[in-house]
């Protein structure tokens, strides 16, 4: 990183510190040219970096956070999920995609990410994502589905007829 005051490349750490809960680290940097020795400060944050979405014809697509907040928006609808629940609905998917630690990821497993997440917060949500999702045949597969959400159970696709 080159010196703000005299752009010359080389400057030594002289101190560095977490900061922001521990997602930053904060270096005091002094030029190494010693005609200038100025003192400045850097910042150091992780990237996240999601995988690349398989799609279902087999494209792959960046992971694109607006589509997934959008998906969960419209599965909770008018339902009472508190602005905390839905925090933290997204960043725990994002989380479990992150810790499934590959580059690319198939779109239905990101699908049932968020299925087990909705299915804990609101049934409603959760049957509302999985018929859009689960890409239902018949009203008496939705219903056969919605049954098993009724009694608490987590349905799974090969619980459907
Ligand atoms: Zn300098």
């Amino acid at each position: 990183m080159n010196c703000p005051f005299c752009s010359n490349p080389d400057s030594k750490v002289i101190d560095s510190r977490l900061v922001a809960d521990g997602a930053q680290i904060r270096r005091r940097r002094e030029c190494t040219d010693s005609g200038c020795a100025e003192r400045f400060t850097s910042y150091e944050t992780t990237e996240l970096l999601l995988p690349k979405i398989i799609k279902k014809d087999g494209r792959r697509e960046p992971f694109d956070d607006t589509k997934l907040v959008m998906g969960i928006d419209l599965a909770i609808r008018k339902r009472k999920v508190s602005e905390d629940d839905r925090y933290s609905i997204i960043e725990k998917i994002k989380q479990k995609i992150l810790q499934y630690g590959e580059r690319e990821i198939k779109s239905v497993l990101v699908g049932e990410i968020v299925m087990e997440e909705l299915f804990r917060v609101d049934a409603i949500a959760f049957i509302r994502f999985a018929s859009v999702y689960k890409d239902f045949k018949s009203a008496v597969e939705l219903e056969q589905f919605s049954a098993l959400v009724s009694k608490g159970i987590q349905p799974q696709m090969e619980d459907i007829s």
